[in-house]
């Protein structure tokens, strides 16, 4: 079976980042792939969004995730009456599902209202709830995905239940140790989405409707397990804003139709109707959450970096600990600070004493590199980071030892224009043709 490509493109396309193994269930990053999507040199110094769609299988992840591209890629997005919808899905599907997280090989680039650019990426997860991965696997999945993006979908079928609630309590005691140390909230937007939901005369469709019913579901009552009750009270700490938007059901063509290939035609009014207030809601410029950690926005670069650092601690038999997560973030956070610093070092330098640049005498280097590594120092130190003063001199210790390595290539790159330069002047190639 093929993946589905959209508008015919074959490199437009979801690629599968994160893979759990079915068979250890060990989860592996392709590093790869993400790093062709993100490093790209358009994207990798934008602040990124990053948009995920989270939650069991075959409730309509993919299938939203599709009008999302189509929202991204045109006008007039909702399409055609009889256009089959294309991107994430899959068509007429038999195909044994992975367990992991697909981003969407186009990182679109977006004009916020005040003329700057953001990185837009859309991230697929794929939970378990099947009978070939554990409840571990979803946990993690959702775990991840949580800790890489902006803007988390929940999609919930029906109602918020009480299990729904407890994957959100990693992040909630994450979420606690993290602002006792940087006081800030760590995650940005949570937006749980009911799918069919049934009871509009109770709570209208919606976001108005959705986030009434949300206070309701997460106020808290005597007998409701302890671990829940915290959840309730401290999952508005853990994140900067948390919606709820209630879905009418799709019609059951979508539902049940196995030859539905997503025509508009197909889908129900009132589907529609909702789905065109939602995923502007989500996605319009003025909408968009840039990826924030630590009160400093992530940039595509970073945001590798943080995949990397994240990959490792769901690496064991169990769910990390929110301690470990917190050190983990602290890490990746130290490190994008170093490569921060490194490249403005680095492109300072090639300013001065570049391939374009002439020879420079070795003292009049020697100055630009004490200037510049004490500039470049100075911003590291600048940044704020996580894990306190000392955890952070080692990575300052790393960034001086890796200016040194870069200056000492300077060198020799600014040595090897003296024998040109040498060999060139009547003086040399007199010594040449007599010597
Ligand atoms: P995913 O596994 O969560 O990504 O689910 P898919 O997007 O692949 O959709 C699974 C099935 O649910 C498909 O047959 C869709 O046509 C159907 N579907 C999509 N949206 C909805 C919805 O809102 N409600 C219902 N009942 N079915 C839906
Ligand atoms: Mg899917």
């Amino acid at each position: 079976m093929k993946k589905e490509q959209i508008h015919g493109d074959p490199c437009l396309t979801p690629i599968q980042i994160v893979l759990a193994d079915q068979d250890d269930h060990m989860f592996e990053l392709n590093a790869v792939a993400l790093e062709k999507i993100l490093m790209q040199e358009q994207l990798k110094d934008l602040n990124v969004v990053v948009l995920s769609v989270a939650g069991a299988f075959r409730k309509g992840k993919s299938f939203l995730l599709d009008f999302m591209l189509r929202y991204m890629y045109s006008q007039s997005w909702m399409g055609g009456n009889d256009e089959p919808l294309t991107g994430f899905s899959w068509r007429g599907g038999c195909e044994r599902e992975t367990t992991g997280i697909q981003a969407w090989s186009e990182v679109f680039v977006v004009e916020k209202e005040d003329g700057s650019k953001v990185a837009v990426l859309l991230i697929d997860t794929q939970g378990a709830f099947d009978s070939q991965s554990t409840i571990k696997d979803c946990a993690t999945v959702f775990a991840l995905s949580t800790m890489i993006s902006s803007i988390q979908v929940y999609n919930l079928s029906q109602n918020i239940q009480e299990d729904d609630l407890q994957h959100l309590q990693l992040f909630t005691e994450y979420g606690r140790l993290a602002i006792e140390e940087v006081y800030e909230k760590p995650f940005q937007k949570l937006l749980f989405l009911i799918r069919d939901w049934c009871y509009p005369y109770e709570h209208k469709y919606g976001l108005a409707g959705g986030n009434r019913f949300l206070e309701h579901r997460l106020q808290v009552k005597q007998n409701q397990h302890e671990e829940l009750q915290n959840v309730r009270k401290h999952i508005h700490s853990c994140f900067s804003s948390i919606g709820c938007f209630l879905l009418p059901h799709p019609g059951l063509k979508v539902a049940t139709n196995p030859h539905f290939d997503g025509r508009l035609k197909d889908i129900d009014d009132e589907f529609k109707k909702e789905l065109q207030n939602l995923v502007p809601l989500l996605l319009a410029p003025e909408n968009l959450v840039e990826k924030d950690i630590n009160g400093a926005k992530v940039t595509c670069r970073d945001l590798l970096e943080y995949f990397k650092a994240y990959i490792k601690i769901y690496q064991g038999d169990e769910l990390p600990h929110p301690k470990s997560m917190l050190q983990a973030t602290a890490e990746a956070n130290n490190l994008t600070a170093v490569a921060g610093a490194k490249d403005t070092y680095s492109r300072s330098m090639e300013q001065i004493c570049g391939g374009d640049q002439p020879y420079l005498a070795p003292i009049d280097l020697q100055r630009h590199h004490e200037d510049l590594k004490q500039t470049s120092v100075q911003k590291f130190r600048s940044v704020k980071k996580m894990g306190g003063a000392e955890f952070s001199q080692r990575y300052q210790e790393q960034l001086e030892s890796e200016l040194d390595e870069v200056y000492s290539s300077f060198v020799k790159h600014n040595e090897s224009k003296n024998i040109f330069y040498a060999a060139r002047t009547p003086a040399t190639l007199f010594a040449v043709m007599f010597f």
